[in-house]
């Protein structure tokens, strides 16, 4: 290629605008600097960034390849054409539109390809796991449709598949959706399939968090027993920020016309040709290899923080993610959030299943593996992140000497490193 390539050019940011350059720079340090245990956040790649920062961004491609309602989309159709077969391919779908903006805007589209306003949808209660796009009234889900919620067992804190039964033969739901935020254990979807098969209602999985360990093969697809099939593209797949749809064939009209033009206008090609890069990364055996090291690294930790004193709920995790209670320490969770900022760990705070404080303060942390597994951290680290955790809880006066040796842990396995 003779054409020269603009690329992201820090140099030209800076000169522009100083202010947003020492922004972009901060954050870059803040990353290197510290530990990223959000359960949805990781480390997207050089080329996926690249991809971002391209003027793909300039283009309106409203429409789908070959039917776009604009003119010179020849080349942003090869990159989604490219990304949807990419799809196909990785997680066995009959189809996939990869324009919706984020993991929300993609529920907001199955939502409006299965339901009308008013029709009773099923899906996990918040507190139990669930998302705020599975019913909550500070949302669309729970503002035009009429939520029922399932949850877990009080003492197993694993999913009540009775209960779910149960609700969908006394409520006869159009749709029932499978898939949390903060569910730290395998979800039977077989189980959700005769369900919603005996009910006659719609399967919808959610799978925002997981879909990167469907991808590496570590835990089972949702795809074979699911309608639809959602879920953010920036967690554990380490895509671009963004959303997917994955649905059967028979379903593909409803999904690419709910996606556009009835909740979006003109897709972000920049993204989904970001995607299509993240695809291609995901379908290597290196990936697989992360995504195995991600859910032992999870379990791993979630070993360690139960030996700081901490009660995993559920007993611990199948997968990248782990909710610790953490009342045995004689704090809330939003109290653990900000002693374990203080000493350079970022982690949220979580309310943990029949939960009695309220939701700003929470009983639990959730604490997610697949950012410090990209910066190829293993068990040994784990265990003692796990340690460093527990000491920046207990001893919140010594802060310093916890981020101290964070510094330690991060300066030999660092967030993009310099090579
Ligand atoms: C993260 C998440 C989403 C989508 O979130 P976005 O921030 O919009 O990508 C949807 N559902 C579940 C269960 C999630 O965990």
């Amino acid at each position: 290629m003779n054409t020269p390539f603009w690329g992201p050019d820090f140099e030209t940011l800076a000169g522009t605008d100083p202010e947003i350059a020492d922004v972009v720079l901060g954050e870059l340090d803040r990353l290197r600097g510290g530990l990223q245990l959000i359960a949805g956040e990781n480390l997207a790649s050089p080329a996926v960034l690249a991809a971002l920062g391209s003027t793909l961004s300039n283009k309106y491609a409203n429409g789908y390849p070959g039917r776009r309602d604009y003119g010179g989309c020849e080349r942003v159709d090869v990159a989604e054409e490219i990304g949807i077969a990419r799809a196909k391919e990785l997680f066995g779908a009959e189809h996939a539109n990869l324009q919706p903006h984020t993991g929300a805007s993609a529920n907001l589209a199955a939502y409006a390809a299965f339901c009308e306003p008013g029709d009773v949808v099923l899906a996990m209660d918040l507190v139990a796991g669930g998302h705020f796009t599975h019913g909550s009234r500070t949302n669309f889900s729970g503002r035009w449709y009429r939520p029922v919620a399932y949850g877990v067992h009080r003492d197993t804190e694993l999913i009540d598949y009775d209960q779910l039964r149960d609700l969908a033969l006394a409520h006869r739901p159009r749709m029932i959706i499978a898939g949390a935020s903060s569910y730290p254990r395998l979800i039977d979807f077989a189980a959700f399939r005769s369900v919603a098969d005996e009910v006659g209602a719609i399967l919808m999985v959610d799978a925002a968090h997981v879909i990167g360990l469907v991808a590496g093969k570590v835990i089972p697809s949702p795809v074979p027993f699911a309608d639809v099939v959602t879920f953010s593209t920036h967690k554990v797949l380490r895509g671009p920020r963004g959303g997917m749809v994955l649905c059967r064939a028979e379903h593909a009209k409803a999904v690419d016309e709910a996606v556009h033009p009835f909740t979006q206008g003109g897709p972000l090609m920049q993204a989904v040709a970001a995607k299509a890069v993240a695809m291609k990364e995901a379908a290597t055996i290196e990936y697989q290899n992360y995504a195995t090291q991600v859910v032992a690294n999870a379990t791993s930790l979630a070993k360690g923080l139960e030996g700081e004193g901490m009660r995993a709920v559920s007993g611990g995790t199948d997968t990248h993610l782990a909710l610790l209670d953490v009342r045995p320490l004689g704090i809330t969770g939003a109290e653990a959030v900000r002693r374990c900022g203080a000493a350079d760990i970022t982690l949220d705070r979580n309310e943990i299943p029949f939960d009695p404080a309220p939701p700003a303060d929470a009983s639990g942390i959730r604490v997610g593996s697949p950012s410090v597994t990209t910066q190829g951290m293993t068990e040994p680290e784990m265990v003692e992140i796990a340690r460093l955790i527990g000491r920046a809880l207990r001893e919140p006066e010594h802060a310093e000497q916890v981020a101290a040796a964070v510094g330690m842990l991060t300066a030999a396995h660092p967030a993009y490193p310099r090579d």
